[in-house]
Protein backbone atom coordinates (compact mmCIF):
# COMPACT_ATOMS: atom_id res chain seq x y z
CA UNK A 1 0.00 0.00 0.00
CA UNK A 2 1.54 3.55 -1.03
CA UNK A 3 0.13 6.06 1.01
CA UNK A 4 0.00 9.66 -1.41
CA UNK A 5 -0.45 13.11 -0.62
CA UNK A 6 -1.73 14.39 -3.33
CA UNK A 7 -0.92 18.52 -4.37
CA UNK A 8 -3.52 19.41 -7.39
CA UNK A 9 -6.26 17.31 -6.62
CA UNK A 10 -8.97 18.98 -8.38
CA UNK A 11 -6.97 19.62 -11.48
CA UNK A 12 -7.40 17.46 -14.51
CA UNK A 13 -4.18 15.73 -13.58
CA UNK A 14 -5.61 15.41 -9.74
CA UNK A 15 -8.43 13.69 -11.00
CA UNK A 16 -7.15 11.30 -12.73
CA UNK A 17 -4.84 10.82 -10.05
CA UNK A 18 -8.28 10.05 -8.11
CA UNK A 19 -9.28 7.31 -10.92
CA UNK A 20 -6.27 5.66 -10.48
CA UNK A 21 -6.51 5.22 -6.71
CA UNK A 22 -10.27 3.98 -7.17
CA UNK A 23 -9.00 1.57 -9.40
CA UNK A 24 -5.91 0.49 -6.94
CA UNK A 25 -8.30 0.26 -3.78
CA UNK A 26 -5.63 -2.23 -2.34
CA UNK A 27 -2.41 -0.70 -3.65
CA UNK A 28 -2.71 3.36 -3.51
CA UNK A 29 -4.10 5.16 -0.42
CA UNK A 30 -5.03 9.06 -0.35
CA UNK A 31 -3.99 10.71 3.16
CA UNK A 32 -3.63 14.25 1.73
CA UNK A 33 -5.28 16.47 -0.82
CA UNK A 34 -4.79 20.17 -1.77
CA UNK A 35 -6.52 22.26 -4.01
CA UNK A 36 -6.82 26.10 -5.27
CA UNK A 37 -10.05 26.86 -4.85
CA UNK A 38 -12.73 24.56 -5.95
CA UNK A 39 -14.00 23.83 -2.38
CA UNK A 40 -16.51 21.88 -3.88
CA UNK A 41 -14.77 19.19 -5.73
CA UNK A 42 -12.30 19.34 -2.85
CA UNK A 43 -14.87 18.28 -0.34
CA UNK A 44 -16.37 15.62 -2.54
CA UNK A 45 -12.94 13.93 -2.86
CA UNK A 46 -12.54 14.27 0.70
CA UNK A 47 -15.96 12.93 1.66
CA UNK A 48 -15.16 9.63 -0.29
CA UNK A 49 -11.22 9.03 -0.21
CA UNK A 50 -11.49 9.88 4.04
CA UNK A 51 -7.50 11.29 3.99
CA UNK A 52 -6.29 12.42 7.02
CA UNK A 53 -5.87 16.29 5.85
CA UNK A 54 -7.06 18.62 3.22
CA UNK A 55 -5.75 21.70 2.47
CA UNK A 56 -7.06 24.37 0.83
CA UNK A 57 -5.55 27.82 -0.91
CA UNK A 58 -8.31 30.75 -1.19
CA UNK A 59 -8.93 31.57 2.60
CA UNK A 60 -12.49 32.84 1.85
CA UNK A 61 -13.16 28.98 1.29
CA UNK A 62 -11.48 27.19 4.37
CA UNK A 63 -14.62 27.95 6.67
CA UNK A 64 -16.75 25.72 4.22
CA UNK A 65 -14.83 22.92 3.72
CA UNK A 66 -14.17 22.73 7.49
CA UNK A 67 -18.30 22.76 8.09
CA UNK A 68 -18.53 20.12 5.62
CA UNK A 69 -15.76 17.54 6.53
CA UNK A 70 -16.02 15.37 9.53
CA UNK A 71 -13.34 16.42 12.79
CA UNK A 72 -11.67 13.40 12.15
CA UNK A 73 -10.11 15.45 8.63
CA UNK A 74 -8.10 18.17 9.65
CA UNK A 75 -8.38 21.33 7.03
CA UNK A 76 -4.92 23.04 6.46
CA UNK A 77 -4.81 26.60 4.30
CA UNK A 78 -2.56 28.34 2.16
CA UNK A 79 0.82 28.26 1.46
CA UNK A 80 1.70 26.86 4.92
CA UNK A 81 -0.60 24.34 5.19
CA UNK A 82 0.89 23.11 1.75
CA UNK A 83 4.29 22.97 3.51
CA UNK A 84 2.41 20.94 6.28
CA UNK A 85 0.85 18.81 3.77
CA UNK A 86 3.77 17.69 1.68
CA UNK A 87 5.33 16.72 5.01
CA UNK A 88 3.01 14.68 6.62
CA UNK A 89 4.71 11.80 8.94
CA UNK A 90 2.92 8.60 7.18
CA UNK A 91 3.07 9.86 3.69
CA UNK A 92 5.26 7.49 1.40
CA UNK A 93 5.24 9.73 -1.84
CA UNK A 94 4.06 13.20 -2.58
CA UNK A 95 2.56 13.60 -6.12
CA UNK A 96 2.74 17.43 -7.23
CA UNK A 97 0.19 18.95 -9.41
CA UNK A 98 -0.25 22.18 -8.87
CA UNK A 99 -0.23 24.21 -12.01
CA UNK A 100 2.62 27.12 -11.98
CA UNK A 101 5.48 27.37 -9.22
CA UNK A 102 3.37 27.15 -6.45
CA UNK A 103 4.34 23.18 -6.10
CA UNK A 104 8.85 24.46 -6.04
CA UNK A 105 8.30 25.06 -2.35
CA UNK A 106 6.38 22.11 -1.58
CA UNK A 107 8.32 19.58 -3.40
CA UNK A 108 11.71 20.50 -1.69
CA UNK A 109 10.34 19.88 1.76
CA UNK A 110 8.58 16.94 0.80
CA UNK A 111 11.98 15.78 -0.22
CA UNK A 112 13.67 17.39 3.23
CA UNK A 113 10.92 14.80 5.06
CA UNK A 114 12.11 11.89 3.37
CA UNK A 115 9.46 11.91 0.86
CA UNK A 116 9.42 9.91 -2.93
CA UNK A 117 7.96 12.73 -5.10
CA UNK A 118 6.08 12.14 -7.97
CA UNK A 119 5.89 15.32 -10.35
CA UNK A 120 3.73 16.55 -12.57
CA UNK A 121 4.39 20.30 -12.31
CA UNK A 122 6.77 20.69 -14.84
CA UNK A 123 7.75 24.17 -13.13
CA UNK A 124 9.86 22.29 -10.39
CA UNK A 125 12.29 20.59 -12.33
CA UNK A 126 12.17 23.57 -15.12
CA UNK A 127 13.15 26.30 -12.46
CA UNK A 128 15.16 24.46 -10.11
CA UNK A 129 16.06 21.10 -11.52
CA UNK A 130 20.07 21.24 -10.70
CA UNK A 131 18.55 21.65 -7.00
CA UNK A 132 15.98 19.59 -6.72
CA UNK A 133 17.84 16.62 -7.74
CA UNK A 134 21.16 17.16 -6.24
CA UNK A 135 18.67 17.45 -2.81
CA UNK A 136 16.57 14.07 -3.83
CA UNK A 137 20.07 12.43 -4.09
CA UNK A 138 21.56 13.58 -0.81
CA UNK A 139 18.41 12.66 0.70
CA UNK A 140 17.79 8.89 -1.28
CA UNK A 141 14.31 10.09 -2.74
CA UNK A 142 13.15 9.58 -6.19
CA UNK A 143 11.84 11.90 -8.16
CA UNK A 144 9.72 9.98 -10.18
CA UNK A 145 8.13 11.37 -13.42
CA UNK A 146 4.16 11.84 -14.16
CA UNK A 147 4.55 13.54 -17.59
CA UNK A 148 3.48 10.79 -19.75
CA UNK A 149 6.95 11.67 -22.02
CA UNK A 150 9.20 11.73 -19.15
CA UNK A 151 7.54 8.29 -17.64
CA UNK A 152 7.76 6.59 -21.34
CA UNK A 153 11.28 8.09 -20.99
CA UNK A 154 12.00 6.44 -17.38
CA UNK A 155 10.90 3.12 -18.60
CA UNK A 156 12.92 3.14 -21.59
CA UNK A 157 15.74 3.76 -19.72
CA UNK A 158 15.19 1.01 -17.28
CA UNK A 159 18.03 2.17 -14.88
CA UNK A 160 20.93 2.72 -17.94
CA UNK A 161 22.95 5.65 -17.31
CA UNK A 162 23.02 8.57 -19.41
CA UNK A 163 26.83 6.97 -21.06
CA UNK A 164 24.44 4.71 -22.74
CA UNK A 165 22.35 6.98 -24.28
CA UNK A 166 22.94 8.77 -27.52
CA UNK A 167 19.81 10.63 -27.47
CA UNK A 168 16.47 11.52 -25.98
CA UNK A 169 13.61 11.43 -28.10
CA UNK A 170 10.50 13.56 -27.00
CA UNK A 171 7.27 13.34 -28.94
CA UNK A 172 5.15 16.03 -29.65
CA UNK A 173 1.40 16.10 -30.98
CA UNK A 174 1.96 18.90 -32.73
CA UNK A 175 -0.95 20.62 -31.22
CA UNK A 176 -3.99 22.49 -32.92
CA UNK A 177 -1.76 24.42 -35.17
CA UNK A 178 0.76 21.72 -36.66
CA UNK A 179 -0.54 22.70 -40.42
CA UNK A 180 -1.40 26.35 -39.60
CA UNK A 181 0.33 28.33 -42.46
CA UNK A 182 2.09 31.20 -40.40
CA UNK A 183 0.36 33.86 -42.14
CA UNK A 184 -2.35 33.03 -39.68
CA UNK A 185 -0.53 32.57 -36.56
CA UNK A 186 -0.91 36.37 -34.73
CA UNK A 187 -5.07 35.76 -35.34
CA UNK A 188 -5.20 32.64 -33.35
CA UNK A 189 -7.57 32.56 -31.07
CA UNK A 190 -8.19 31.55 -27.28
CA UNK A 191 -10.93 29.17 -28.31
CA UNK A 192 -8.48 27.93 -31.09
CA UNK A 193 -5.79 27.35 -28.46
CA UNK A 194 -7.72 25.92 -26.12
CA UNK A 195 -8.93 22.74 -28.49
CA UNK A 196 -5.99 20.42 -28.21
CA UNK A 197 -6.10 17.20 -30.69
CA UNK A 198 -5.23 14.34 -28.69
CA UNK A 199 -5.29 15.33 -24.78
CA UNK A 200 -7.45 17.28 -22.55
CA UNK A 201 -6.09 19.21 -19.84
CA UNK A 202 -5.66 22.12 -17.62
CA UNK A 203 -5.39 25.41 -19.48
CA UNK A 204 -2.26 26.87 -19.37
CA UNK A 205 -0.35 23.22 -20.03
CA UNK A 206 -3.22 23.61 -22.96
CA UNK A 207 -2.02 26.70 -24.41
CA UNK A 208 1.83 25.83 -24.24
CA UNK A 209 1.10 22.65 -26.20
CA UNK A 210 -0.30 24.91 -29.06
CA UNK A 211 2.83 27.18 -28.69
CA UNK A 212 4.88 24.44 -27.99
CA UNK A 213 6.07 26.01 -25.21
CA UNK A 214 5.11 22.81 -23.40
CA UNK A 215 7.60 20.59 -25.39
CA UNK A 216 10.56 23.54 -24.74
CA UNK A 217 9.91 22.96 -20.87
CA UNK A 218 9.58 19.43 -21.37
CA UNK A 219 13.09 19.67 -22.80
CA UNK A 220 14.39 21.16 -19.75
CA UNK A 221 12.82 18.84 -17.41
CA UNK A 222 14.46 16.20 -19.17
CA UNK A 223 17.55 17.52 -19.01
CA UNK A 224 17.26 17.39 -14.78
CA UNK A 225 15.56 14.53 -14.54
CA UNK A 226 17.97 11.87 -16.58
CA UNK A 227 21.17 13.74 -15.73
CA UNK A 228 21.79 14.58 -19.62
CA UNK A 229 22.69 17.81 -21.89
CA UNK A 230 20.45 19.60 -23.61
CA UNK A 231 22.29 18.75 -26.67
CA UNK A 232 21.36 15.00 -26.76
CA UNK A 233 17.39 15.81 -25.66
CA UNK A 234 15.29 15.74 -29.40
CA UNK A 235 11.95 16.95 -30.37
CA UNK A 236 9.78 14.75 -33.00
CA UNK A 237 6.53 15.48 -34.07
CA UNK A 238 3.94 12.72 -33.97
CA UNK A 239 0.49 13.69 -34.27
CA UNK A 240 -0.54 10.18 -33.30
CA UNK A 241 0.59 10.55 -29.63
CA UNK A 242 0.61 6.51 -29.30
CA UNK A 243 4.66 6.78 -28.61
CA UNK A 244 5.24 8.89 -25.38
CA UNK A 245 8.81 9.22 -26.34
CA UNK A 246 12.20 7.01 -27.22
CA UNK A 247 15.63 6.18 -25.75
CA UNK A 248 18.35 6.15 -28.73
CA UNK A 249 21.19 4.21 -27.29
CA UNK A 250 24.75 4.61 -28.03
CA UNK A 251 24.72 1.08 -30.02
CA UNK A 252 21.76 3.16 -32.43
CA UNK A 253 18.98 0.92 -30.96
CA UNK A 254 15.87 2.81 -30.17
CA UNK A 255 13.09 1.54 -27.59
CA UNK A 256 9.79 3.44 -27.21
CA UNK A 257 6.59 3.56 -24.81
CA UNK A 258 3.44 3.21 -26.22
CA UNK A 259 0.06 3.11 -25.50
CA UNK A 260 -3.48 5.15 -26.18
CA UNK A 261 -3.30 8.32 -24.92
CA UNK A 262 -4.45 8.44 -20.81
CA UNK A 263 -2.44 10.12 -18.08
CA UNK A 264 -3.54 6.99 -15.75
CA UNK A 265 -0.96 5.23 -17.03
CA UNK A 266 2.22 7.56 -16.24
CA UNK A 267 0.27 8.57 -13.12
CA UNK A 268 -0.27 4.93 -12.36
CA UNK A 269 3.63 3.76 -13.18
CA UNK A 270 5.03 6.48 -10.55
CA UNK A 271 2.83 5.75 -7.84
CA UNK A 272 3.26 1.81 -7.93
CA UNK A 273 6.55 2.35 -8.79
CA UNK A 274 8.73 -0.27 -9.34
CA UNK A 275 5.82 -2.73 -9.16
CA UNK A 276 3.65 -2.63 -12.67
CA UNK A 277 0.35 -3.61 -11.22
CA UNK A 278 -2.74 -4.87 -13.70
CA UNK A 279 -5.48 -2.17 -14.84
CA UNK A 280 -8.03 -2.77 -17.90
CA UNK A 281 -7.96 1.34 -18.21
CA UNK A 282 -5.71 1.31 -21.16
CA UNK A 283 -6.18 -0.59 -24.01
CA UNK A 284 -4.10 0.02 -27.22
CA UNK A 285 -5.33 -1.63 -30.69
CA UNK A 286 -2.82 -0.79 -33.51
CA UNK A 287 -5.13 -2.22 -36.12
CA UNK A 288 -7.29 0.95 -35.50
CA UNK A 289 -4.73 3.17 -34.91
CA UNK A 290 -3.41 2.33 -38.27
CA UNK A 291 -0.21 4.18 -38.90
CA UNK A 292 2.50 5.88 -36.69
CA UNK A 293 3.85 9.00 -38.65
CA UNK A 294 6.50 11.31 -37.41
CA UNK A 295 7.55 14.83 -38.39
CA UNK A 296 10.72 17.56 -38.19
CA UNK A 297 9.27 20.18 -35.66
CA UNK A 298 9.06 23.82 -37.42
CA UNK A 299 10.85 25.89 -35.48
CA UNK A 300 10.24 29.15 -37.90
CA UNK A 301 6.50 28.72 -36.46
CA UNK A 302 7.40 27.53 -33.05
CA UNK A 303 10.50 29.27 -31.89
CA UNK A 304 9.29 28.31 -28.43
CA UNK A 305 12.01 25.30 -29.17
CA UNK A 306 14.70 27.18 -29.80
CA UNK A 307 13.87 29.52 -26.65
CA UNK A 308 13.75 27.06 -24.17
CA UNK A 309 17.07 24.50 -25.46
CA UNK A 310 19.04 27.80 -25.39
CA UNK A 311 17.69 28.33 -21.99
CA UNK A 312 18.27 24.99 -21.14
CA UNK A 313 21.99 25.06 -22.55
CA UNK A 314 22.40 27.81 -20.51
CA UNK A 315 21.04 27.51 -16.91
CA UNK A 316 21.11 29.04 -14.39
CA UNK A 317 18.89 31.47 -14.04
CA UNK A 318 17.63 31.59 -17.55
CA UNK A 319 15.00 28.77 -17.28
CA UNK A 320 13.23 30.26 -14.15
CA UNK A 321 12.63 33.35 -16.66
CA UNK A 322 11.54 31.58 -19.51
CA UNK A 323 8.85 29.60 -17.57
CA UNK A 324 7.70 33.02 -15.32
CA UNK A 325 7.71 35.29 -18.72
CA UNK A 326 5.87 32.48 -20.47
CA UNK A 327 2.82 32.13 -17.46
CA UNK A 328 2.66 35.82 -17.24
CA UNK A 329 2.31 36.17 -21.34
CA UNK A 330 -0.12 32.95 -21.62
CA UNK A 331 -2.08 34.63 -18.90
CA UNK A 332 -2.18 37.80 -20.81
CA UNK A 333 -3.27 35.77 -23.68
CA UNK A 334 -5.88 33.99 -22.56
CA UNK A 335 -7.18 37.85 -21.36
CA UNK A 336 -6.75 38.85 -24.98
CA UNK A 337 -4.40 41.35 -24.00
CA UNK A 338 -1.91 39.52 -26.54
CA UNK A 339 -1.83 38.15 -29.33
CA UNK A 340 -0.69 34.12 -30.12
CA UNK A 341 2.46 35.08 -31.34
CA UNK A 342 2.89 37.84 -28.72
CA UNK A 343 3.58 34.97 -25.98
CA UNK A 344 6.61 33.65 -27.88
CA UNK A 345 7.66 37.82 -28.48
CA UNK A 346 7.72 38.25 -25.01
CA UNK A 347 9.78 35.44 -23.91
CA UNK A 348 12.10 36.61 -25.78
CA UNK A 349 12.01 40.10 -24.50
CA UNK A 350 12.71 39.23 -21.07
CA UNK A 351 15.45 36.38 -22.32
CA UNK A 352 17.25 39.12 -23.61
CA UNK A 353 17.10 41.43 -20.70
CA UNK A 354 17.57 39.58 -18.27
CA UNK A 355 21.43 39.68 -16.53
CA UNK A 356 22.12 35.84 -16.69
CA UNK A 357 23.15 34.26 -13.25
CA UNK A 358 24.70 30.83 -13.99
CA UNK A 359 24.66 29.28 -10.70
CA UNK A 360 21.53 30.80 -7.99
CA UNK A 361 20.91 29.84 -4.87
CA UNK A 362 17.20 28.96 -4.24
CA UNK A 363 16.34 32.61 -3.08
CA UNK A 364 18.40 34.10 -5.90
CA UNK A 365 15.99 31.40 -8.57
CA UNK A 366 12.78 33.09 -6.91
CA UNK A 367 14.13 36.45 -7.16
CA UNK A 368 14.60 35.73 -11.28
CA UNK A 369 10.81 34.51 -11.15
CA UNK A 370 9.57 37.71 -9.73
CA UNK A 371 11.85 39.69 -11.78
CA UNK A 372 11.01 37.60 -15.19
CA UNK A 373 7.17 38.33 -13.88
CA UNK A 374 7.84 41.74 -13.35
CA UNK A 375 9.96 42.07 -16.71
CA UNK A 376 7.10 40.64 -18.67
CA UNK A 377 4.28 42.71 -17.66
CA UNK A 378 6.14 45.79 -18.25
CA UNK A 379 6.58 44.63 -21.87
CA UNK A 380 2.87 43.50 -22.12
CA UNK A 381 1.88 46.80 -20.88
CA UNK A 382 3.96 48.76 -23.43
CA UNK A 383 3.00 47.27 -26.20
CA UNK A 384 -0.90 47.67 -25.26
P1 LIG B 1 -5.16 22.23 -13.82
O1 LIG B 1 -5.24 23.68 -14.10
O2 LIG B 1 -6.20 21.33 -14.36
O3 LIG B 1 -5.12 21.98 -12.23
C1 LIG B 1 -4.29 22.72 -11.39
C2 LIG B 1 -4.46 22.25 -9.96
O4 LIG B 1 -3.64 23.05 -9.10
C3 LIG B 1 -5.90 22.39 -9.44
O5 LIG B 1 -6.18 21.34 -8.57
C4 LIG B 1 -5.81 23.70 -8.66
O6 LIG B 1 -6.82 23.84 -7.68
C5 LIG B 1 -4.46 23.52 -8.01
N1 LIG B 1 -3.87 24.71 -7.46
C6 LIG B 1 -3.59 25.88 -8.09
N2 LIG B 1 -3.00 26.73 -7.23
C7 LIG B 1 -2.90 26.07 -6.04
C8 LIG B 1 -2.38 26.40 -4.76
N3 LIG B 1 -1.82 27.59 -4.54
N4 LIG B 1 -2.44 25.49 -3.76
C9 LIG B 1 -2.99 24.27 -3.99
N5 LIG B 1 -3.49 23.90 -5.18
C10 LIG B 1 -3.44 24.80 -6.18
O7 LIG B 1 -3.71 21.78 -14.27
P2 LIG B 1 -3.23 20.35 -14.80
O8 LIG B 1 -3.73 19.28 -13.88
O9 LIG B 1 -3.45 20.23 -16.25
O10 LIG B 1 -1.66 20.50 -14.63
C11 LIG B 1 -1.03 20.49 -13.36
C12 LIG B 1 0.47 20.42 -13.60
O11 LIG B 1 0.76 19.18 -14.25
C13 LIG B 1 0.98 21.52 -14.54
O12 LIG B 1 2.25 21.91 -14.11
C14 LIG B 1 1.09 20.83 -15.90
O13 LIG B 1 2.12 21.39 -16.69
C15 LIG B 1 1.44 19.41 -15.48
N6 LIG B 1 1.06 18.39 -16.42
C16 LIG B 1 -0.26 18.24 -16.80
C17 LIG B 1 -0.63 17.27 -17.72
C18 LIG B 1 -2.06 17.05 -18.08
O14 LIG B 1 -2.37 16.11 -18.82
N7 LIG B 1 -2.98 17.85 -17.62
C19 LIG B 1 0.37 16.38 -18.33
C20 LIG B 1 1.68 16.56 -17.81
C21 LIG B 1 2.01 17.54 -16.92
P3 LIG B 1 -8.29 24.51 -7.99
O15 LIG B 1 -8.77 23.93 -9.26
O16 LIG B 1 -9.06 24.01 -6.80
O17 LIG B 1 -8.10 25.97 -8.02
Amino acid sequence: MKRVVLLGSTGSIGTSTLKVAEDLPDQIQLIGLAAGGNAELLIQQALKHKPAAVCIHDPAKVAAVRAALPSSIRVLQGPEGLMELAQLADADIVLVAIVGTGGLKPALAAIQAGKDIAVASKEILVMAGEMVMGQAARQGVRVLAVDSEHSAIFQCLDGKSPQSVRNLWLTASGGPFRKTPKSEFAGITVERALKHPSWVMGRKITIDSATLFNKGLEMIEARWLFGIEMSRVQVVVHPQSVVHSMVEFVDGSILAQLSTPDMCLPIQYALTYPERTSSQRVQTNFAAIGSLTFEEPDLDRFPALNLAREAGDRGGTLPAVLNAANEVAVDAFCERRLTFTGITEIVAEVLQRHPHQPHPSFEEILAADDWARAAARDVISRRS
